[in-house]
């Protein structure tokens, strides 16, 4: 694809500012109707998607020239989607979100980066993930469990751990506990450790697309060689890298699901039995990539045809996404199955979900933007009377973490996994 594109869609954006809010049907106050992140931060409108189609259109039709503002603009954004989203509850056919990635691949490819995320691609060059370790110790979380290495041995299930799990000393119990709660099912389940590879999909965020193929012909081609049909991840980024950018950059047929899917199908097969209550009330945070970005790719080639010579329609009709089909019940599912824990729902969930301030590169580039946003969640939370704040990505889980320490609110943070390790009696030390 090209900036070029998306014309129709920044000649068709009404400036209307939807994108802005969360679908005006789902404002239950006032408090909680923005959508944008990146407004809040930004304050102007060239800070909304709406904004980012008149910058590309000027950009290309040479009416201005990349500066120092139009960077931050166009990065300061979370690539969360809520605009995409409320732009199609009112023009059905544009694709913001799409348009936005393709600003930050155009920014890329002119040399107009940004220095701070520099250590980040070069650890993912050089060490093969994006947290700047040692590719070496990439394996280290699985070292005291007993799983097939498929760099020896074949599975029909590849556990992929992904980055931040991987590394992140914190976060990585959640990692240990999804393998053992496969194995409890009797899932004939792998992992790769220091063979495994980042998805590329944040770098792709980012603006550098040519990083997302390196990783996915590594990645698609160690699945293939161990004779796997399923590949699992705890992580929201992977699961949205492999089902969706996977399949439409690279091919891919193999089927890809997240942990919450997994345990939800083994529950609802008999396959796993709860049998500890976890007196607890939560709410979940819909990660991005698993909600409204989580649907499936959907493959499309047709031709573009001008009415009037003006309007553009496709032949035959687009795909869209609509953020609809997103997987936002499995782990509501599982949560409501386990025995004494009690659901309760933030104002904005599903589709509406404001994000937790990690994606598209904002917690490397601009930390205190990407802390703010994380704050408003935990506000969010807060409200719910919850004693805690459920999530199913490590990224997600990291912000929150961290915005909890630094005066957030008093709330908890946990993977569903961990609660699920609790009901099934299965433990797993940090
Ligand atoms: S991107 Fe969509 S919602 Fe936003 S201003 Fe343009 S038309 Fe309106
Ligand atoms: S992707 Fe998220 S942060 Fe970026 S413009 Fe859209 S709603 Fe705002």
């Amino acid at each position: 694809m090209a900036l070029e594109e998306f014309r129709a869609d920044a000649m068709r954006c009404t400036r209307c500012t939807y994108c802005r809010w969360i679908p005006f049907d789902l404002i239950k106050s006032d408090r909680f109707a923005k959508g944008c992140p990146s407004m809040e931060a930004g304050k102007f409108h060239a800070y909304s998607a709406g904004g980012r189609l008149v910058t590309a259109l000027s950009l290309m039709d040479g009416r201005s020239t990349v500066t120092e503002k139009t960077k931050d603009s166009v990065f300061k954004c979370t690539l969360c989607g809520q605009c995409d989203v409320s732009c199609k509850m009112c023009r059905y056919d544009m694709e913001p979100l799409a348009a936005m990635r393709e600003l930050r691949f155009d920014l890329v490819e002119n040399g107009h980066t940004l220095p701070q995320l520099e250590p980040v691609l070069e650890s993912l060059r050089t060490e093969f993930n994006m947290l700047g370790k040692p590719a070496d110790e990439r394996g280290d979380w699985a070292k005291t469990l007993k799983v097939k290495d498929l760099t020896k041995e074949k599975a029909e299930v590849v556990f992929h751990a992904g980055c931040r799990y991987s590394f992140d000393g914190d976060l990585g119990p959640v990692a240990r506990l999804s393998v053992k709660i496969l194995q409890e099912a009797g899932v004939d389940v792998g992992i790769f450790g220091e063979a495994e590879h980042c998805c590329g999909g944040r770098a792709y965020g980012m603006g550098y697309r040519g990083d997302l193929d390196n990783s996915a012909r590594h990645n698609l081609r160690a699945w293939k060689a161990a004779g796997v049909k399923t590949v699992v991840t705890p992580c929201s980024d992977c699961f949205h890298t492999f089902k969706r950018l996977y399949t439409a950059e690279a091919g891919s047929d193999i089927e890809v699901i997240h942990m919450v899917q997994f345990v939800d199908r083994l529950v609802k097969e008999g396959k796993l039995k709860f049998t500890k209550e976890v007196p607890m009330t939560v709410t979940y945070h819909d990660p991005c990539h698993l909600g409204r970005q989580g649907e499936d790719y959907v493959p499309w080639s047709g031709t573009e045809k001008k009415i009037f010579g003006q309007a553009v329609a496709y032949d035959p009709p687009k795909p869209r996404y609509t953020g609809a089909f997103g997987v936002y019940e499995p782990p509501r599912d599982v949560l409501k199955a386990i025995p004494g824990l009690k659901l309760v729902e933030m104002e904005r969930n599903r589709e509406a979900a404001w994000c937790c301030g990690a994606g598209g590169g904002a917690r490397e580039a601009y930390p205190e933007f990407s802390a703010a946003t994380a704050n408003e969640r935990i506000e969010e939370a807060a409200t719910t009377g919850a004693d805690a704040i459920v999530s199913a990505c490590p990224w997600c889980e990291q912000n929150f973490g961290d915005a909890v320490e630094a005066g957030a609110g008093a709330l908890k943070v946990f993977d569903v996994m961990a609660l699920v390790g609790m009901a099934l009696g299965i433990e797993e030390e940090a």
